[in-house]
């Protein structure tokens, strides 16, 4: 690049700052831009086509082209030279257009004498926004530097878009930021929610794009980096002791923040007469889009690596840190590309409700989530770019429907049924006292899941007989090292204090799979959820899960103590886990602890093979909870985080119906009290279904108990039973509708 094109570029852009600041709005503004940019670039055309919604471009200013065809001439996302650019966000530099293949030529716009072709993506942080195009009669190929300077351009149009700077007067676009938006995604968590949003990571605006003194900015963008290296040499230093994987990521950011061709490539940007943090941005935005094509997994988490590095980048920059001075709002809905189970916790237990553009039904984000009971929908679009803080936003984890800034119409429905949920719940808290007893006379246990300290105060007013399933995992999730004895004991003990003498079941760690402790060595896995998990760790390193039983054993001081095993396969593997218990029992005794007056030990039933265990099994065991997450994805072969496949089999498949049966028969034999913890327990209809194959014990999430028990105590379970013998011995793949048609007979 020349000093030549330098100043030729800077000067455009200073004059295209000029523009910005004449008092024009909207239309009146992208008409002199593209004027303004046809003369300087010394060509023919040039046209600005922004999208009017997520699949359509419209052209939206030109000079050269017919000036009627303006706001008329539309084209889907793919479609001819410039909804290629959109799609695949690559530049489209040709000498002879129309032999192109995909031209396709827009006759209202009399571009057919034009033959050579620069289109450039208008995007900002990998949102697409638009194309910036010019075009000439005669038949040539920009040159690097053209292409380059249309580049820069094309990133301060973006920055311009973000700001508003073509809303008003004329309409060119509609004011960004400001309609209301739909995302479909996927349920996390269910239930509904109503708040203000909360971005995790606040956006970073840049109000100046364009600078008149590279080497000032220049100098702003060393210091700034430098002060980002010196921030990653410290965290280096910090995580001297951290595992790997987090090592490995600081190096990376260590690798990037002395990257030379990075550096150089922003540089370049600013002797354009980019700011520092608009080439900070430009850079951020090219690697986001490059992330969302490569394939290689390792590639796009390095990509990624770059792109929080951006932000850091940005943060130091504009001064904008992660406090920008916003106050969260009373009913806040957390939004967020992704979020660890430390910062979410962090959040406490204000959170009205969660959004996240990734994360899976089994992440720890879920399981927060559950435990606190407020909605998440996941998987949401890019909401991220699309949401301010403050803005309103209703949340249907039901469905996995965001509605942001959603009209009247939207509100009134949405409110309508968060009415008729607060209704129930009133109904619900009626029946708090009364026992979940069908109308024949059967005595079904509710209890509720939980894996917090927090989630002990719903015990009472959910009406829960006691807690089925306490998951131990999120006292280690959210530290960053191995939680100690002493600090375990004292949170089981807290439990059990808030539980005041109800029955608590305590599941020892099960990590691996999803659920990776931030501390612990990973080797990778072709398959996780069928890998070293659960109780295959603590059998083959017993230190921590030995540990964790002295605990609790500590913890209920000369109370009754219940505990079991996760993800048992075999006997042996019940047999060894029981052993380690009795062990430390024996140790504890030994050391004078006061050991519990009762101690029941259960295992879960999480592997089909373990319903054909020997009758041995069943003997040995105080319990069986069965872990119907993990049951229906071994048992049907479907991955329960895959959003392909998880919903493809119903539990209410005359198939694992008559699996339940089979497990209740062989608990039945044996006397071994059996109970469901897995969500589909929390469903009304299939917990009837599975109190109907002789289920006698659910445990489920607290705002559920209200819902399963209201329907038990309306039907008599041997009718539900006929019901589904009757479907059955007919062949039905699925009782759901036969039950659901004599549901509706029932009053
Ligand atoms: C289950 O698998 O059903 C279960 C309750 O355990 P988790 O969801 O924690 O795997
Ligand atoms: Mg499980």
């Amino acid at each position: 690049m020349t000093e030549a094109t330098e100043t030729e570029s800077r000067k455009l852009l200073g004059r295209l700052r000029e523009v910005m600041a004449e008092s024009n709005a909207g239309q009146a503004r992208l008409d002199s831009i593209v004027k303004l940019i046809a003369h300087s670039m010394e060509t023919e055309v040039c046209s600005i086509y922004l999208f009017r919604d997520a699949d359509t471009l419209e052209l939206c200013a030109t000079e050269g082209l017919n000036p009627e065809a303006v706001h008329v001439t539309r084209m889907r996302m793919g479609e001819g030279l410039v909804g290629k650019v959109a799609k695949t966000g690559r530049i489209a530099n040709t000498a002879d257009a129309p032999s192109e293949p995909g031209f396709r030529f827009m006759p209202e716009t009399g571009e057919e004498i034009y033959s050579s072709f620069l289109g450039v993506p208008i995007r900002r942080l990998g949102e697409k926004l638009g194309v910036l195009v010019v075009q000439s009669k005669t038949k040539r190929g920009y040159s690097d530097d053209e292409v380059y300077a249309l580049e820069v351009v094309a990133m301060v149009l973006a920055e311009m878009t973000e700001l508003g700077a073509f809303v008003g007067e004329g309409a060119a676009m509609a004011a960004r930021h400001k309609n209301p938006a739909l995302f479909r995604g996927g349920t996390g968590q269910e239930g509904v929610a109503e708040g203000h949003v909360w971005l995790h990571e606040p956006r970073v605006t840049v109000t100046n794009p364009i600078a008149e003194d590279p080497d000032a900015e220049k100098r702003r963008l060393f210091e700034a980096v430098e002060a980002l290296r010196l921030s990653v040499d410290d965290m280096l230093s910090q995580a001297e002791m951290a595992d790997k994987d987090h090592r490995d990521v600081l190096e990376a950011y260590r690798m990037f923040a002395n990257s030379r061709s990075w550096l150089r490539r922003m540089e370049e940007d600013i002797s354009r007469g980019l700011s520092a943090e608009a080439a900070v941005e430009k850079e951020q935005s090219a690697a986001r889009a490059r992330m969302e094509e490569v394939p290689d997994a390792y590639l796009r988490e390095r990509l990624a690596d770059l792109d929080d590095l951006s932000n850091r980048l940005l943060r130091i920059l504009t001064g904008q840190g992660s406090d920008t001075g916003a106050e969260m709002p009373e009913d806040p809905i957390l939004v967020a590309r992704s979020i660890g189970p430390g910062e979410l916790l962090e959040y406490g237990r204000k959170l009205k409700g969660i959004v996240l553009e990734q994360g899976s039904v089994g992440s720890h984000a879920a399981i927060v989530a559950r435990a606190w009971a407020i909605p998440l929908v996941i998987h949401a679009g890019k909401i991220t770019t699309e949401a301010l803080n403050g803005d309103h936003i209703m949340v249907d984890g039901d469905q996995g429907l965001v509605h942001l800034r959603p009209d009247d119409n939207v509100v009134s429905a949405f409110r309508d049924k968060f009415a008729m949920q607060a209704e129930a719940q009133k109904r619900y808290a009626d029946l708090r006292d009364k026992p979940a007893e069908s109308r024949c006379g059967k005595r079904v246990e509710l209890t509720m899941n939980a894996g917090l300290l927090a989630d002990l105060p719903s015990l009472e007013p959910s009406g829960a007989e006691g807690v089925g399933l306490f998951r131990t995992e999120l006292q280690f999730l959210v530290r960053a090292s191995v939680p100690k004895r002493g600090e375990l004991a004292a949170v089981y003990k807290r439990v059990m204090d808030s539980a005041k003498g109800k029955r608590v079941v305590f599941r020892t760690l099960d990590i691996g799979s999803d659920k990776v402790l931030p501390y612990m060595k990973r080797e990778e896995e072709p398959n996780p959820a069928l890998g070293w998990r659960a109780i295959r760790v603590g059998l083959d390193k017993p230190g921590v899960m030995r540990m964790q039983l002295q605990a609790l054993i500590r913890a209920a001081d000369g109370r009754p103590l219940t505990v079991m095993f996760p993800f048992v396969a075999q006997f042996e593997e019940f047999r060894a886990a029981r052993q380690h218990l009795l062990d430390e029992l024996d140790r504890e005794n030994a050391l004078g602890h006061p050991l519990p007056s009762i101690v029941e030990i259960g295992a879960m039933l999480e592997t089909p093979s373990l319903a054909f265990a020997p009758r041995q099994f069943f003997e040995s065991c105080d319990f069986i909870s069965i872990g119907g997450n993990d049951l229906k994805q071994f048992f049907f072969a479907a991955d329960r985080e895959n959003e392909r496949v998880r919903r493809r089999y119903d539990v209410l498949n005359i198939s694992f119906l008559s699996f339940l049966e089979h497990i209740i028969q062989r608990c039945d034999e044996t006397q071994t009290r059996v109970s469901y913890c897995g969500e589909d327990a929390g469903r009304p209809v299939e917990a009837m279904c599975f109190a109907a194959m002789g289920l006698r014990s659910l445990s489920m999430r607290p705002a559920s108990i209200g819902p399963v028990k209201s329907l038990l105590r309306r039907v008599n379970l041997d009718e539900a039973r006929a019901v589904i013998e009757e479907a059955r011995a007919a062949g039905a793949q699925s009782v759901r509708v036969p039950i659901m048609d004599w549901l509706r007979t029932q009053r």
